[in-house]
């Protein structure tokens, strides 16, 4: 029995805080990682961010109610479940994500949770678990599962190593050349027939 592993954020819709950047105008929110590589600290800078500007939970799922997923991201997704078990393992947080993935067809998601206050405000976040995408790969396998995994950026090459297969699609140069052991798809279609192919050779 086979599963699909994918990422979310830059493989079926935009990267979330950049997006958010662009429609609330701050261009503060669009520090990622590679900006500050202190994961905790950057959180924490966020939600003193969204504090600041006043933004309360409802207010940035009703502006990430307006994205919607990348071109073609439902066509590829609604083809790969006729076929396979697919889940979606991702570091972004499920109150963010709902209403991109009801767009997506509600597609089972491992993520992470935004606690909010009373008054409506997000004042802290819990990581589902350090290193989850890895850990759900290792945890299908021993399930027996053959798992498939594709992502597009570094929070994804641990799951892309401990898959039986794991594929980069559209990723960054930098990060295609440093992991030249994952093969890389440049769009949905080259993606699906890798898919396809590793499935056959995998078996079951
Ligand atoms: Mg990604």
């Amino acid at each position: 029995m086979q599963v699909i592993c994918l990422d979310l954020e830059g493989v079926l819709v935009p990267e979330i805080w950049i997006a958010f950047a662009e429609r609330t105008g701050i261009a503060e929110f669009r520090r990622t990682t590679r900006d500050e590589p202190d994961y905790d600290k950057l959180m924490r800078w966020r939600l003193d961010l969204l504090r600041r500007h006043g933004l309360k939970l409802a207010d940035i799922q009703a502006v990430i109610a307006a994205m919607a997923p990348l071109a073609g991201a439902r066509e590829f997704l609604d083809a790969l479940r006729a076929r396979f078990q697919v889940l979606i393992l991702s570091d972004t947080f499920y109150e963010f994500a709902d209403p991109l993935m009801r767009q997506l067809g509600r597609p089972t998601l491992f993520c992470h949770r935004l606690l909010a206050d009373d008054a409506g405000y997000v004042v802290e976040y819990r990581l589902r678990q350090a290193d989850q995408k890895r850990r759900a790969v290792e945890a299908l396998k021993s399930l027996n599962f053959r798992v498939i995994a594709a992502g597009d950026s570094f929070n994804d090459t641990a799951m892309l190593a401990a898959a039986d297969a794991g594929f980069l699609i559209h990723p960054p140069p930098a990060i295609a050349a440093q992991f030249p052991q994952f093969p890389v798809c440049s769009n949905y279609a080259e993606l699906e027939a890798a898919i396809d192919g590793a499935a056959a050779r995998l078996g079951d």
